[in-house]
């Protein structure tokens, strides 16, 4: 089979910095392969490694999955005090396994080509820091061929809507449209979110039957245009979202806080049901917000509901980025997210704006302070994003539903005004 090719974010430069944060949050899995490799390195107590437990196994006995074993503070068992692999360290970054080389790319499939994207669950991917991507074809040609990556021409592209599916060549004009309307450098972000929501909003009441090649450009043009005169600027009042809205808002806000790693509050029975209880109090949205993970603490919901601010321009750049990054990097929909239409998908990566802005309020609250610095933010977005997609939560029906239902109610942009503005 020719080797996948690939088409790179122009936008985003990255080199690890080492700050060991993938080595907490992640639970690898590793193949057979890979396990023997890991048991054949010989690593013993004068390591700093316990050999018994480097890895362990989860799911079925029939379906055995082996994932590498997290200590009890929380790292990677080959994590060293250094905060650096010891695998890397010892036998160079090729004796790693796989999924720990690939982060924090992906790569999803986009007509004869697939795309690669980055997760910004990495702090040196919010920050732009190290080397342009595009400079990594090599390595990253590398990482697709031992991914195996499939036969372009037996992927489907993703849904248009839940009724549509049209072929790569009349899907790809819309992602082209989102990064053209993101790419305006005369808007501020909330406007152009907000005009992008209005037209994947009408291409989701429309029906495709009938529309196909340049004719979708055409209908394309004219509803970025009608979008254009509908949201002109930011209005000058905010109209303050529903309270069903914003509890369904505090419902997905709560799974993108959580973080499910071994050593987290979540695991064993008692964390379950400290998880339980805390769902039910971001539901009720009263007293104060249960803390789900290190570094938050008990604040009250209130606090974080008076203005703090507009975005700014650093803060406008990063988000800005990201959300070009998963647009180009199909990291939205089909494959890329939970296999759900372009149109819910984009809905649900809209949501990213008041998700990270509710969150880093929280985490300024947390810390004493009621203005919003670029760190709040950063941490933010790192923990919304470490979810966005791969949290199996946001796959499920009820998360699903209350994203359409924010949508047709008017509340995505809503919620982008109250928590931006
Ligand atoms: S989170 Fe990013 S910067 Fe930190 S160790 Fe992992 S890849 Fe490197």
């Amino acid at each position: 089979m020719a080797p996948a090719r690939l088409e790179l974010p122009v936008l985003q430069n990255w080199s690890c910095h080492n700050c060991g944060g993938c080595c907490r949050q992640h639970l690898i899995e590793v193949t057979e392969k890979e396990r023997q490799r890991i048991l054949t390195q010989n690593w013993s107590a004068a390591d700093g490694v316990n050999q018994l437990v480097m890895t362990w196994h989860a799911g079925p006995p029939w379906r055995k999955r082996y994932r590498l074993t997290h200590t009890a503070d929380g790292g990677c068992v080959f994590l060293d005090d250094q905060g650096l692999c010891r695998i890397h360290a010892k036998f160079g970054e090729a004796a790693k396994p796989l999924p720990c080389r690939i982060y924090p790319f992906a790569f999803h499939p986009s007509g004869k080509t697939f795309r690669v994207s980055l997760r910004f669950s990495c702090p040196s991917v919010v920050a732009n820091q190290g080397k342009p991507t595009t400079q990594r074809a090599r390595e990253l040609r590398g990482l697709a061929e031992e991914l195996a990556l499939p036969d372009t021409s037996t992927l489907a592209p993703p849904l248009l809507t839940r009724r549509d599916r049209l072929d790569w060549g009349d899907l790809l004009p819309f992602v082209e449209a989102l990064d053209h309307t993101l790419a305006d450098p005369a808007s501020p972000l909330v406007v152009k979110l907000l005009r992008a929501i209005t037209w994947t909003t009408l291409v989701g009441q429309s029906s495709f039957e009938k529309l196909r090649g340049p004719r979708i450009r055409e209908f394309l043009g004219l509803l970025m245009e009608a979008a254009r005169i509908e949201v002109p600027a930011l209005p000058v009042a905010v109209d303050e979202p529903s309270q069903l809205s914003r509890l369904y808002f505090r419902t997905l806000v709560a799974q993108y806080a959580r973080k499910d790693t071994v050593a987290d509050l979540s695991s064993g029975f008692w964390g379950r049901w400290r998880l339980f209880r805390a769902i039910v109090q971001f539901t009720r949205g009263k007293g104060e917000i249960p803390p789900l993970q290190t570094g938050l603490k008990p604040v009250p919901f209130a606090a974080l509901e008076h203005p703090f601010g507009p975005l700014t321009p650093e803060m406008e750049s990063i988000l800005t980025r990201y959300f070009r990054v998963k647009i180009q990097g199909m990291h939205f929909c089909g494959s890329g997210y939970y296999d759900i239409p372009f149109v819910e998908g984009f809905h649900s990566l809209v949501l990213i704006l008041p998700v990270t802005l509710w969150l880093a309020r929280w985490i300024a609250v947390s810390g004493g302070r009621d203005q919003l610095s670029v760190e709040d933010f950063s941490t933010a977005l790192a923990m919304a994003d470490h979810n966005h997609g791969y949290s199996p939560a946001f796959a499920q029906y009820a998360a699903r539903s209350r994203v359409r239902w924010l949508a047709e109610a008017g509340d995505l942009s809503r919620l982008c005004l109250w928590y931006a503005c």
